[in-house]
């Protein structure tokens, strides 16, 4: 499994990482297969998204925050809890097939590591599986 750091500058934020992700299945040397990427946060996420246009970043952030208000009900001492629901939401992992050694992503898609309770430095596991 190979890990990088994500530097964060926002409290939410979405940071295109598919070159990293890129550079490690061409590393591995695998052909045929499955990366898997892993972010071990529970305030953070992995998705795929356009990477195009970066109004989707800013409206996709923007509505989240509107499906996903502070509210005075949550509970947790940490004063969070948004940023933990967005993360659920959102998903932890992102499988992305692999075929030619490169991954298999639609020309206007990207990987991004979603940011909600930052600025903070995080992480970023990719697994990269043959088959
Ligand atoms: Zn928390």
């Amino acid at each position: 499994m190979e890990t990088f750091t994500v530097p964060t500058s926002r409290r939410t934020e979405l940071v295109d990482i598919s070159r990293e992700v890129a550079a490690i299945v061409a590393e591995s040397g695998v052909r045929e297969g499955m990366a898997y990427v892993y972010c071990p946060h529970t305030t953070a996420a992995i998705t795929i998204n356009e990477n195009a246009d970066p109004t989707v970043k800013s409206d996709f952030l923007n509505h989240l925050a509107m499906l996903v208000p502070v509210s005075p009900e949550f509970r947790h001492a940490e004063g969070n809890s948004d940023s933990h629901i967005k993360s659920i939401l959102t998903g932890a992992c992102q499988p992305i097939p692999i075929a030619g050694g490169k991954l298999v992503l639609g020309t206007w898609q990207g990987v991004f590591f979603c940011e909600y309770d930052g600025p903070r430095r995080r992480r970023v596991h990719v697994k990269v599986l043959k088959g």
